[in-house]
């Protein structure tokens, strides 16, 4: 199915999804599954939730697209909604994470240059990071495996090891313009960083005037348990970008920055045709605003938590689970087997969960996800890890 005249660039599930409703999707011969992936961490209020479809279906009625030469409202009420609830001041609106990511990449640079000639134009990213598919977005990716092949990489980027103290003396040493990182590295294998070296880098940024730009694109909309996961940090990013989970599947993305960066772009500086379409906009305010509206961040919370005891549970009685990090409800359990072949048992078994590299089986359930759903989840890694060790048991 992957073959053919769709250039061969995922390594795709054998799987059909034909339709979906909350937390369960139905395959093309009405087979049903839990979803533990969520289009990645894209509509994290579960598959076509009501309240968004209403507010997309009553833009389709009304207006498609016009261009970013016109005034659009809903694109003004969205960026007032980020805003009022973030430490940011104004937004700029794409279509994704890397271009997103291109735009913080291309206002640091601009804020670098106008602020000081002298400046360095350098970003500073991390090992195992993952900033996107594009030229640059995929130079500033810490990861070889998604640049191989594309030589020549763009400059202006230099990767530093994550959690790691030597790297804020490098920076402190040699400052660059920004540093760009994710707070979880979600396709890096769900790795936490760890709260005192943000805050260190943190103030380390600001007594250098290093631009802090915190990627956010899988991190937020929720699904680490606060709107955005910097708020858990206690740090207040200059620039961070979003996308996945802001358009509940509607292709969106935006980068946020403060007015002392957000300043430097004046028109002409950068734009996008589609960037905060209509009907993007529209499903991202209504995403936003259920959110907020129906208290689902203390619900993220209290739920993340149970589960996240559960799967520690899980863990304590299976070997072959290494152990279970994250945050929220951006979940991986570090396993000492391939990673796909847990993926493939649960799939098997009704149950779609993701990988974050070779060893990591993660999970992203909708924000929205029930009790008794959890317990669904649960009850079948149970058996695929029951499973899998037998399997293990027979192979040694
Ligand atoms: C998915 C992701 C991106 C890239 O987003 P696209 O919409 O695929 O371009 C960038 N950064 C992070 C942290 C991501 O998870």
């Amino acid at each position: 199915m992957s073959k053919g005249a769709v250039m061969n660039t995922y390594q795709r599930f054998p799987l059909t999804i034909k339709r979906g409703e909350g937390s369960y999707i139905w395959d093309d011969n009405e087979n049903k599954y839990l979803d533990l992936t969520m289009g990645i961490a894209t509509c994290n209020l579960g598959h076509v939730p009501k309240i968004v479809k209403t507010a997309v279906e009553n833009q389709l009625e009304q207006l498609w697209h016009c261009s970013n030469l016109y005034e659009i409202p809903a694109q003004q009420q969205l960026a007032d909604l980020i805003v009022s609830h973030s430490v940011g001041d104004q937004v700029f609106f794409s279509n994704s994470g890397a271009e997103a990511n291109e735009a913080a990449i291309k206002l640091a640079r601009k804020y670098a240059k106008q602020t000081d000639e002298a400046k360095s134009t350098e970003i500073v990213t991390f090992k195992q990071s993952f900033h996107g598919r594009t030229v640059a977005t995929m130079s500033a990716t810490g990861q070889e495996k998604v640049q191989e092949g594309f030589d020549p990489l763009a400059p202006g980027f230099r990767t530093l090891t994550f959690n790691d103290r030597d790297a804020l003396e490098s920076l402190a040493e040699n400052p660059p313009c920004a540093v760009m990182l994710e707070l979880v590295q979600g396709e890096g294998g769900v790795v936490p960083a760890h709260q005192q070296w943000v805050q260190d880098l943190a103030s380390l940024c600001q007594d250098k005037g290093i631009l802090l730009m915190i990627d956010e694109i899988q991190t937020g909309i929720g699904r680490t348990g606060t709107l955005f996961a910097y708020e858990q940090y206690g740090i207040e990013p200059d620039v961070f970008t979003l996308a996945k989970g802001l358009g509940s599947g509607f292709p969106i993305g935006a980068t946020v920055a403060k007015q002392h960066v957000s300043e430097y772009f004046s028109p002409g500086s950068h734009g996008s045709t589609f960037g905060g379409n209509p009907l993007a906009v529209t499903a991202a305010k209504a995403t936003i605003e259920h959110i907020i509206e129906a208290d689902i961040l203390t619900y993220v919370e209290k739920v993340s938590i149970h589960f996240r005891k559960e799967l520690e549970k899980l863990a304590a009685r299976y070997n072959t689970i290494e152990s279970v990090r994250g945050c929220g409800l951006l979940l991986g359990l570090a396993v000492n087997v391939e990673a796909k072949e847990i993926i493939t048992l649960a799939r098997e078994k009704g149950l779609l969960v993701l990988p974050a590299g070779p060893t990591v089986v993660r999970l992203l359930p909708a924000l929205t996800i029930s009790y008794q759903q959890i317990e669904e989840a649960l009850s079948v890694l149970d058996e695929v890890f029951a499973e899998a060790a037998k399997k293990e048991a027979t192979v040694k």
